[in-house]
């Protein structure tokens, strides 16, 4: 047992039998943008009582069907954003309350899931815009300048300038007898066609490796970066943004067919009572998903289509994981569940069928906190895709909802 530090859950990640995992499933609507105004497009998803959307499929022609015909479902979640929410309403209702969680060393992972077009990177703020440096840039070096521009940029941009400050703090108080040391450091990869692509330095692909005895998943050789700034960061993300690799598809013009994963590791080093070094690092994964749209709505053919089922088979496996995680919680937690059977053992987790959920393996299993950010298009003419990201969502959620109840019994 560690010398505690304060920290309310104790050592980290010491019992990884312990499933008491977090997961917020939110929704996010998008607005209909003018262009899609003026095309006549027309929103078929809206959020009512705050944490529920009602989705009504159209007829052919875009013409809402009143009465029968017109097919309407509702989705609860933990919280649910319409086309008004603004980028800080998001990230305090989602990431933000994980952020003290990292500090304290768990792993904390962010998805943005739905189609492309949705709203993903809009959400994470993962094209890098702003942080401080939009419109104003009175001298732009200087840790702490740029918070409001952060807040109006999305996930990523907010985690940080939150994870920055954290760490300023702990520096602060923790500059005394045991001497903490804290660090930060960033890798950005993503996972195209089931390889893993370094962004920071581009070269051939890597190798997810496992080190068994720190218990920890690594990529042989990807590059990290110590940062000191959520600016130096955002430089970071606008560097390995201009080495994605995207592809024009039936879809969209400028679809991202790729996994865009940025790891920001905090580090805490310090000497124990008895003089010993100890090192607890946690990692927050901010990830955008590729588009979720199927392969066979795209015309894809060859090529592209490989990619379309590796993109598919990521997103599944990821599906899969999270759910037989939520499964095992509840079984844990229910010590054999209402239904009255003995306690049956843990489900094997399948991390290693796709190389984004071989990737995340050690931030999902544990103690760690998951949110997932299901992102809607709201134009009747996707539809079909909106529904399918519902329904994934929803799967996450129902699960979770079983959990908390057989913990409960
Ligand atoms: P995705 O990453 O899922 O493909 P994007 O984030 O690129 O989708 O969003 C598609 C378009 O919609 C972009 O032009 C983006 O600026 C816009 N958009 C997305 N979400 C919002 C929002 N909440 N408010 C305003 N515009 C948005
Ligand atoms: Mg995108």
């Amino acid at each position: 047992s560690q010398g505690s530090d304060g920290s309310q859950d104790g050592g980290p990640s010491a019992g990884s039998g312990s499933g008491a995992s977090h997961m917020i499933v939110a929704v996010r609507i998008r607005p209909l943008s003018k262009e899609e105004l003026a095309a006549g497009k027309r929103s078929c998803c809206e959020v009512i009582n705050g944490n529920t959307v009602v989705i009504t499929k159209a007829a052919a022609s875009g013409v809402y069907l009143q009465s029968q015909q017109a097919k309407v479902n509702e989705y609860a979640f933990d919280c649910a954003f319409g086309p008004d929410a603004t980028q800080s309403q998001v990230y305090e209702a989602t990431a933000k309350p994980y952020i003290e969680d990292l500090l304290s060393g768990i792993n904390v992972t962010v998805f943005a899931y739905g189609a492309t077009g949705a709203g993903k990177t809009h959400t994470m703020g993962s094209s890098g815009t702003t942080c401080g440096s939009g419109g104003s840039s009175s001298g732009s070096g200087g840790g702490g300048g740029g918070d409001e521009a952060a807040a109006a940029s999305g996930i990523m941009p907010q985690s940080l300038v939150d994870v920055f400050r954290g760490v300023e703090a702990r520096r602060r108080a923790g500059s005394g007898a045991r001497a903490e040391t804290w660090s930060v450091r960033v890798s950005y990869l993503e996972v195209y066609n089931e390889q893993i692509l370094d962004l920071l330095e581009p070269g051939g692909c890597l190798q997810v490796c496992e080190d068994k005895a720190r218990g920890v998943v690594k990529v042989a050789g990807l590059a990290e970066r110590r940062v000191a700034s959520c600016d130096e960061v955002l430089r970071l993300l606008r560097a390995g943004n201009a080495n994605r690799k995207t592809e024009a598809t039936g879809a969209n013009a400028v679809s991202s067919r790729s996994h865009a994963v940025l790891q920001v590791s905090v580090t805490r080093a310090h000497h124990d009572d008895c003089g010993n070094d100890v090192v607890r690092e946690s990692k927050l994964s901010l990830i955008d998903l590729a588009g979720s749209e199927r392969a066979s709505a795209t015309n894809n053919t060859g090529a592209l289509l490989r990619q379309g089922a590796s993109i598919n088979k990521s997103l599944l496996s990821l599906a899969n994981c999270i759910n037989t995680l939520a499964q095992n919680a509840a079984r844990a937690s229910g010590g054999g569940g209402g239904s009255g059977g003995a306690a049956r053992a843990p489900a094997n987790v399948k991390y290693r069928d796709s190389k984004l959920t071989r990737l995340l393996k050690t931030s999902l299993e544990g103690r760690c906190r998951v949110v997932m950010i299901a992102n809607l298009n709201p134009s009747h003419h996707t539809y079909d895709d909106s529904h399918n990201t519902l329904h994934y969502a929803n799967r996450a959620k129902d699960i979770k909802v079983r959990a908390a109840l057989s913990a409960l019994s």
